[in-house]
């Protein structure tokens, strides 16, 4: 292959429009322009062609003998051990005894076949994905309030032209630097505004007045978003007609905010009342209903990943809602998706509960409509399984799978409460994974099936904004690499399943389309074709002649009755909060070098020449109390376990917060004490918060 490609990044959801060159045996990315990234990439993206050259690149399918190593070994035989140990646990314990973990980064074709290969080929219900740890907080709080969830209801290009915008939890400039030029119209007349614990750099974007960084404390963004709400209503910029026409659920919602007051929120937070105040000044004023140009209130993983992360997220729509915000040209809110195919991962049938286009797997019309598509009987598709903690935790026990198959997730790093997971990992009778490199999770596997990645394959992706997008084979893959499309029409041949699977993803996305016909999330109208000709196309897309959705809700929301849903929420405490023994904050987050597990971006040496390792980001205030220098390395301990790092002093955090970047693994894994505390509604872990000891190393 010596063409150049038009194609888009391996990484995060923003999708970056880039082409790939073959040059003196090697490829080199430049970016193109695309709407989400002007022709802009981050470090990940230019470096990405070094993924395709990983020296430890898997190339042969590896089987654990007897003595305890991973060895080469052929197809037929990996394979086998793998039916084989399917098919003793079934005969034990019945199809349950079988589980599947999926990916954010799979392609559309994958996460919808990797759906029914678990439901139809493996007979089992239990399947979930790494998504789970991502966005589903944002999921679960849009599907309440809105009918549906697509993180951006509307294009990213559009913040450009809006007077504010309110970022929860969300360090662009980090995790998607290019994004960053979108709020350039809103900085350039002081609008933007940024609630994190953090000054991150996403945080300094608003210094010299381009507008205002809300420094409040771990797990409490709910209360500022409360205590924004009750300032909107002290200022009369609560749109009654918006709400009168296109709302239910005001009076409850009201009624909880008036409790917050702005004293009362500083107390809670930390965000110092005036502080407050002139953050809703800059939001009040940017409503249409103010005679701005518009506001927007977006979302990212520092308000979601938390036990309460679906109410955090609801106060974020209330507030929104009540400004007149959603379902309106250039206002709204939206979920910053960090995942590659977060989005289309969460729409095709990874998750425990859904089937392909968003349907619920326990809607007897929907059931039928994919039994149809897929040519089996309804009533042979498993019902709704459980929640990725639920089902890591699962693992191994008497009553949970003793077998697993991991695909495009590395959770032996990405996992809440790492001790605890890699246990229930290693006490499985058989752990499959499939990937391009020996991830963490890989080297704990019985069977290791390579698979081709991004570049060598052809795929679909669904943007943060809910653009449907093709990525196209640049290269060929390495002599031993399969296609996971491959790998599964083989072993669903191999288990007996008469449904079939196909290989060319292309047939597969015909598929996916009438499987999602109909659905909420409807690729119906999107073909191989259109994609391949460059169309991105955001759904619903019903038609072969329909250009798509770019923006939703216009007309109504998806709710029975077209109107959105207000939920009361309240102030919830952190689930592992301060208490002697653990004075300190621990809170987790990305770097710019770096992407989710690390699993890919630590194998590319222009990017750990940058961030070599995990560091604790600690105040010099705390470091001074502590002993601790720049540079001494410090345990930093919680319930659950413990990580050494060296110390990084930064007075960009409050002196009750320390931060550690979650890419690394073994001694260095943030997640060795995270918390897997779950919110009661999306399952979501508390990744964000949770309570620590931090000590010189040496002094332990
Ligand atoms: Fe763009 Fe994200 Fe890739 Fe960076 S990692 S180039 S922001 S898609």
């Amino acid at each position: 292959m010596s063409e150049r490609t038009e194609t888009h990044c391996p990484y995060c959801a923003l999708q970056c429009g880039m082409q790939l060159t073959p040059a003196d045996g090697t490829v080199s990315a430049e970016p193109r322009d695309f709407p989400t990234n002007r022709g802009g990439l981050c470090q990940k993206g230019w470096t990405s062609p070094a993924l395709l050259r990983a020296t430890d690149r898997i190339t042969t399918p590896l089987v654990r003998d007897a003595s305890g190593e991973l060895r080469p070994t052929s197809w037929e035989q990996a394979y086998g051990r793998i039916v084989d140990g399917v098919r003793a646990a079934q005969a034990r314990r019945g199809p349950d005894a079988v589980a599947v973990f999926g990916g954010g980064g799979l392609t559309n074709e994958k996460a919808y076949s990797l759906g029914k290969f678990a439901r139809i080929a493996l007979g089992t219900r239990l399947i979930d994905y790494n998504g789970r740890f991502c966005m589903s907080s944002a999921a679960a709080a849009g599907n309440r309030a809105f009918g549906l969830d697509r993180g951006l209801p509307f294009p990213l290009t559009d913040l450009d032209g809006a007077d504010a915008v309110l970022l929860v939890g969300s360090n662009l400039a980090e995790t998607m630097p290019p994004s960053v030029q979108h709020l350039s119209g809103p900085r350039s007349r002081g609008g933007l505004v940024v609630i994190d614990p953090r000054h991150t750099p996403t945080a300094a974007l608003t210094d010299d007045g381009a507008g205002l960084h809300l420094q409040a404390l771990p797990g409490t963004d709910l209360v500022v978003l409360l205590g924004l709400l009750h300032l909107a209503i002290q200022r009369e910029a609560v749109d009654a007609r918006y709400l009168r026409d296109r709302v239910t659920g005001w009076d409850g919602v009201a009624r909880a905010a008036v409790q917050w007051w702005p004293e009362r929120v500083e107390r809670a937070t930390g965000v110092p009342v005036e502080r407050l105040r002139r953050a809703a000044e800059i939001l009040c004023a940017a409503t249409p209903s103010a005679g701005g140009r518009g506001a927007y209130v977006l979302t990212g993983r520092g308000a979601e990943q938390h036990a309460h992360g679906t109410d955090t997220v609801t106060a974020a729509i209330n507030l929104s809602l009540a400004l007149g915000l959603c379902g309106r040209e250039g206002s709204g809110y939206g979920c910053i998706t960090g995942q590659g195919n977060g989005q289309g991962g969460r729409e095709h049938g990874q998750k425990a509960d859904q089937l392909p286009g968003y349907r619920r797997i326990d809607d007897p019309a929907a059931r039928e409509h994919v039994a149809q598509v897929w040519g089996v009987d309804a009533g042979s598709i498993p019902g709704p399984g459980v929640p990725a903690v639920e089902l890591l935790r699962s693992l191994g026990t008497t009553s949970g799978p003793s077998v697993l198959l991991v695909h495009g997730a590395n959770p032996a790093v990405s996992a809440p409460d790492l001790t605890a997971v890699q246990e229930r990992l290693r006490s499985l009778d058989l752990l499959v994974v499939c990937d391009f490199v020996p991830s963490e999770t890989a080297q704990l596997a019985d069977v290791v099936l390579p698979t081709t990645q991004w570049a060598e394959e052809s795929g679909t992706m669904t943007n943060l904004e809910g653009r449907i997008l093709m990525r196209r084979k640049a290269v060929r893959p390495p002599d031993g690499a399969r296609d996971e499309l491959r790998i599964w029409h083989d072993l669903a041949a191999l288990l007996g399943c008469a449904a079939t699977f196909a290989t060319d993803p292309a047939q597969v996305l015909d598929e996916l389309a009438r499987a999602s016909a109909g659905g909420i999330a409807d690729y119906g109208g999107v073909s191989w074709e259109r994609l391949q000709s460059g169309e991105a196309i955001h759904w619903p897309c019903p038609r072969p002649d329909h250009p798509g959705t770019p923006r939703l809700f216009l007309d109504s929301f998806a709710t029975a009755d077209g109107r959105a849903r207000m939920v009361p929420v309240d102030a919830a405490p952190v689930d592992d909060d301060l208490r002697p023994g653990a004075p300190l904050y621990l809170i987790t987050g990305r770097l710019l070098q770096h992407y989710q597990s690390g699993a890919q971006t630590r194998r590319i040496g222009g990017l750990t020449r940058g961030a070599p390792q995990a560091f604790v980001q600690l105040h010099p205030i705390t470091a001074q109390r502590l002993g601790v220098e720049e540079g001494t390395d410090v345990t930093v301990t919680s319930a659950r376990g413990s990580a050494t790092a060296p110390a990084r002093l930064s007075r960009t955090l409050r002196p009750e917060v320390v931060f550690m970047p979650f890419h690394f693994a073994g001694t260095q894994a943030a997640n060795n004490l995270t918390n897997p505390a779950t919110d009661p509604i999306s399952g979501m872990p508390e990744f964000k918060v949770c309570a620590v000891d931090v000590v010189a190393a040496r002094s332990i």
